[in-house]
C-alpha cells in the first residue's frame, strides 16, 4: 500500500543532478519537510554529472539518431525522439523557475546555446537522414531544424567536418540552433549551495550510506559513516532516495526490497578524446552526433562537441568504451562483483550470453589505441592529428540488466525502482540521463506518492513548470514556453 501522508523526514543518497533536483522538488512541495543528503565523496556533483564526466548534451533528440529508428519499412519512427524533447522542454521550464527565483544566480554558470548537429554519410544513412528530418520538422518540437546535402552550407555550420573531403562524397545534416551544452556538475552544486543558504536542507560530504535497514514503524534506518571521522550513525526517514548514480545498484540490494532483486548492472567506462589545439579548438561550434556502430549501446553514439566548461571552450570525441569493473569512477574495483549473488548470477549471465554483438564491440573498443581512436574520429574531422589531441577518463556508466522470464535483459533507458509501498526508490541507467532529472524525478514522486501527486503537489508542479502535461502538439505553446525559456536561460 503507498503513503498517503506527506514524507516528514526524507534522505537522499548522493549528491549528483538527481538528488538536486528531488530535494528541490520536494522542499517546494512539502515546505515543512526535513531532508538530509549524503555525500560520500567531499566535494558535490563530482560524479558522473561532473562536466567532463559527461558529454554536457541537453538530450533533446535535436541530433541523437538512436532515438529515431528505422523500421523494416524504412519509416522513421520519431516517438521517442518526441518524449524525449518534452521531457527536456520540462526540464528547462524547471530551470527557468530556479533562476527566476533565485536558486541559480547566473544560467550562463551551467547552460549554453551550442547548436546541435546531426551528420552522416554514404547513400544508405543520407537517405535515412533526409526521411528523418522530412518526418520530425512536421512536428512543432522540431520545426526549425534545417537539412542540407550541400557541402558549402554544411561548412557554414561546421566547416572541419566537411574540410579534406573528396568532392563528390555523399554527405548529409541537420542543424538546430537551439541546442544546448550543460554544466551538470555546475547545477548540481547551484542547486545544493542555494538550498543550504536558504537553510532547507543538510548536505553532508564525506558520509557514506554504508546500510539500509526497515524499521517495525515502516521508517527506514539509514547507516552513515562519516568517512572523516570513522564515526557511524544511524537517521530515520520516512522516505529515501538512492541518488546513488552508478552506485545505485549496491545501495538498492541493502535495501532488500523484493524489487530490487531483479536488476543488476555491468559497468562500462568512458572515454574521451579532448582536442588540445586552440586553432582546431576555435573553428568548431557545434554538437556534432553521428550514426552508432553495429553491437554499440545507444550512449555510445559517437560525437564530437564542442564544450564550454568554467567560461573556457574545448573540444572533444567520443566517447569510447573502456574496461572497468568499478560502478563510478571513484568506486571499487569489487563494485561488480560486490553485486553479483546467487539470485542474479543466472540473468546476468544469460544476459551477456544473449547480447554478444555488445560483447564483441566492447572487446573491440578496448583493444583500440590512441591512433586507432583519431582513425575513427577522422570518420568527422578528416584532417584531425594524432598530436592534437589526448585521452581522458569520462564517467562510469553501469548497463541495467533487468530478469524478465528467468532471462537477462539490456535496458538502456533510465529505471526508476521502488517499493511497493512507495517509501523508497532508487534511480538506475544513465540514459538520456542528467538532461531528463527533472521528469525522471517527478516519475518517482508520481511512482512513490500517487495520491498527493494527484491532488495537492499537482498545483504547484504546474506553477513550477507550467507545460507539465500539457498537449506538445500544441505549436502555439511551445513557441510560447520556449520564447520564455529561452530568454530566461539565454537560449537565444
Ligand atoms: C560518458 C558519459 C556521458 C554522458 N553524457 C550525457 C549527456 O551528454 N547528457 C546528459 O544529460 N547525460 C549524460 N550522461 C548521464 C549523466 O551524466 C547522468 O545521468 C547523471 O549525471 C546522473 O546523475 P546522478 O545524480 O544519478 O549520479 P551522480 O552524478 O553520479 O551522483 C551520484 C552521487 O552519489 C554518490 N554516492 C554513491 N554511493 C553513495 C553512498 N553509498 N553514500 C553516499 N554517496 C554515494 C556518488 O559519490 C555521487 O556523487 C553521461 C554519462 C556518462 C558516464
Amino acid at each position: 500500500m503507498k503513503m498517503e501522508k506527506q514524507p516528514q523526514e526524507v534522505v537522499l543518497i548522493g549528491a549528483g543532478i538527481m538528488s538536486a533536483t528531488l530535494s528541490i522538488l520536494l522542499k517546494k512541495l512539502n515546505p515543512s519537510i526535513k531532508i538530509s543528503v549524503f555525500e560520500k565523496l567531499d566535494k558535490i556533483g563530482f560524479e558522473s554529472s561532473e562536466a567532463f564526466n559527461n558529454a554536457g548534451t541537453g538530450h533533446s533528440a535535436f541530433c541523437e539518431l538512436n532515438y529515431t529508428p528505422q523500421g523494416k519499412d524504412g519509416n522513421v519512427d520519431i516517438t521517442k525522439a518526441i518524449n524525449i524533447a518534452k521531457q527536456f522542454e520540462t526540464s528547462k521550464e524547471f530551470w527557468t523557475y530556479l533562476v527566476e527565483n533565485n536558486y541559480i544566480s547566473s544560467p550562463e554558470n551551467f547552460l549554453r546555446k551550442t547548436p546541435h548537429m546531426s551528420f552522416v554519410w554514404g547513400e544508405d544513412d543520407v537517405n535515412f537522414l533526409r526521411k528523418r528530418h522530412a518526418a520530425m520538422s512536421k512536428h512543432p518540437l522540431f520545426k526549425d531544424m534545417l537539412y542540407s546535402e550541400d557541402f558549402e552550407q554544411i561548412k557554414k555550420w561546421a566547416p572541419l567536418i566537411v574540410t579534406g573531403r573528396q568532392a563528390g562524397e555523399k554527405v548529409a545534416a541537420t542543424y538546430m540552433d537551439i541546442g544546448t551544452d550543460i554544466n551538470f556538475g555546475e547545477l548540481t552544486r547551484e542547486i545544493f549551495k542555494s538550498l543550504q543558504q536558504k537553510g532547507e536542507i543538510t548536505l553532508e560530504t564525506s558520509h557514506e550510506v554504508k546500510d539500509l535497514t526497515r524499521l517495525s514503524n515502516g521508517k527506514w534506518a539509514v547507516k552513515v559513516k562519516d568517512l572523516k571521522s570513522g564515526n557511524n550513525k544511524a537517521i530515520n526517514a520516512d522516505f529515501v532516495f538512492i541518488g546513488a548514480g552508478g552506485g545505485a545498484i549496491l545501495s538498492l540490494q541493502k535495501s532488500g526490497i523484493p524489487e530490487g532483486k531483479k536488476f543488476g548492472g555491468f559497468p562500462v567506462g568512458g572515454q574521451w578524446l579532448i582536442c588540445q589545439n586552440e586553432e582546431v579548438i576555435n573553428s568548431h561550434f557545434a554538437k556534432v552526433y553521428g550514426k552508432a556502430k553495429i553491437g554499440a549501446p545507444p550512449m555510445s553514439v559517437p560525437h564530437l562537441d564542442t564544450r564550454v566548461i568554467n567560461g573556457k571552450k574545448s573540444l572533444l570525441f567520443g566517447p569510447f568504451a573502456v574496461f572497468s569493473t568499478k560502478f563510478l569512477k571513484e568506486g571499487s574495483n569489487l563494485d561488480l562483483f560486490k553485486s553479483v549473488n546467487l539470485g542474479n548470477v543466472g540473468f546476468l549471465m544469460s544476459c551477456g550470453l544473449n547480447n554478444m554483438d555488445l560483447t564483441k564491440y566492447l572487446i573491440e573498443q578496448v583493444m583500440l589505441s590512441k591512433a586507432q581512436k583519431v582513425e575513427s574520429l577522422k570518420e568527422y574531422l578528416p584532417e584531425a592529428r594524432l598530436e592534437d589531441w589526448f585521452e581522458q577518463t569520462a564517467g562510469q556508466r553501469v548497463q541495467v540488466i533487468e530478469e524478465q522470464t528467468g532471462k537477462g535483459v539490456l535496458k538502456f533507458g533510465t529505471e526508476i525502482v521502488s517499493s511497493a509501498d512507495g517509501s523508497i526508490a532508487a534511480l538506475l541507467g544513465a540514459s538520456p540521463g542528467a538532461s531528463t532529472s527533472v521528469s525522471a524525478m517527478i516519475n518517482v514522486l508520481t511512482k512513490c506518492f500517487p495520491e498527493l501527486m494527484n491532488n495537492e503537489w499537482k498545483k504547484e508542479i504546474k506553477n513550477m513548470i507550467p507545460i507539465f502535461g500539457e498537449d506538445f502538439n500544441n505549436a502555439e505553446l511551445i513557441a510560447n514556453s520556449r520564447a520564455k525559456t529561452n530568454s530566461v536561460l539565454k537560449i537565444k
